[in-house]
């Protein structure tokens, strides 16, 4: 058995990881099960005590997500439209249960190719702010998940916060998950869909984001570029595309043949479009 710490202070937290190797812990939802059967061996980081890591606010025109933040607390936090996404997508993380327990750093950090957090947050352009005792720096996400279960978080650093530009008052989202079931399970695949629109409902900034498909999940920026420029109505899913799934890079396991993958993305993204469009 390793030793454990529980600091109060960001501070603190951070003195210890710049003093030795810890294994951090939050919710415990994904640290816990990658551990079953085994000791915890390592020194343990127990940071949910440090109130600096908690909250979302306002900031700088858009949102700050403390690294605490849970699933659950993401839900119940009032947030404009442009937030659905993310909102939608805490709702499908495990039960309740996980939803209390997980935070979104801990989704981020976790790095599974299956984080349902990982696309809502990249079609949202968020960025991950993380700390070392003497330095702070500000990644895009994109930059932050390097691979399956690998991050670009130094041994030293801390997720302190996720990011999230604010895109104007007529921005909205989407996020939908395909499982073998409803609810409880993990993802096929996911799609995530944010725009932002003019007065007249043309199309001037846009997201879109695929998990499950590939090691990490990815951008369709072919896509964002044919949808940029058209009018949110309906009949505008016809424009996805196989073509625009090229980033993708499905494989076939368990849960479906990476042909099935495909095809489901491009249902999942035209009936996120129309969702849109009907709102
Ligand atoms: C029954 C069950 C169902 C689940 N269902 C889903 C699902 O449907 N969709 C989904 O996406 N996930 C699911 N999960 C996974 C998990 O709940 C989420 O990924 C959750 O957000 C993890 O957060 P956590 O706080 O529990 O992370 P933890 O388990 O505490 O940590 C996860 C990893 O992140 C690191 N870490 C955590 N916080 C930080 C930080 N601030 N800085 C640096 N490193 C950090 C830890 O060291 C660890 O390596 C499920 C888990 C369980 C047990």
């Amino acid at each position: 058995m390793g030793r454990y710490l529980r600091p109060h202070t960001l501070d603190d937290a951070l003195g210890a990881m710049a003093a030795g190797r810890y294994a951090v812990l939050a919710g415990g939802t994904d640290f816990y099960p990658a551990r079953v059967g085994s000791p915890v061996a390592e020194d343990v980081l127990d940071i949910t005590a440090v109130s600096a890591l908690r909250g979302i606010c306002e900031a700088e025109g858009g949102l700050r997500i403390g690294a605490l933040a849970t699933w659950s607390e993401v839900v119940a936090t009032p947030l404009p439209r442009q937030f659905d996404c993310l909102k939608l997508a805490a709702r499908e993380i495990g039960g309740l249960q996980i939803q209390n327990a997980g935070t979104i750093a801990g989704n981020l950090c976790n790095a599974s190719p299956a984080a349902d957090g990982v696309p809502a947050l990249l079609a949202l352009d968020a960025a991950v702010e993380l700390r070392a005792a003497a330095r702070r720096r500000v990644l895009p996400l994109a930059q932050f998940v390097l691979g399956n279960r690998r991050t670009a978080c130094a041994p030293d650093e801390l997720v302190t916060a996720v990011l999230l530009p604010g895109w104007g008052r007529g921005a909205r989202s989407t996020f939908l998950k395909l499982g073998a079931r409803k609810y409880l399970v993990i993802s096929i695949a996911m799609v995530a869909v944010a725009l932002a629109l003019a007065e007249d409902g043309a199309i001037v900034r846009c997201g879109v984001a695929v998990g499950a498909c590939s090691p990490v999940a990815r951008r369709l920026d072919a896509l964002e570029r044919a949808l940029t420029g058209r009018k949110l109505a309906r009949g505008l899913s016809a424009v996805v595309e196989a073509r625009h799934l090229a980033p993708l890079a499905p494989i076939s396991d368990i849960r479906g043949t990476a042909e099935y993958r495909h095809d489901a993305v491009v249902t999942l993204l035209r009936r996120a479009l129309e969702q849109l469009a009907d709102e």
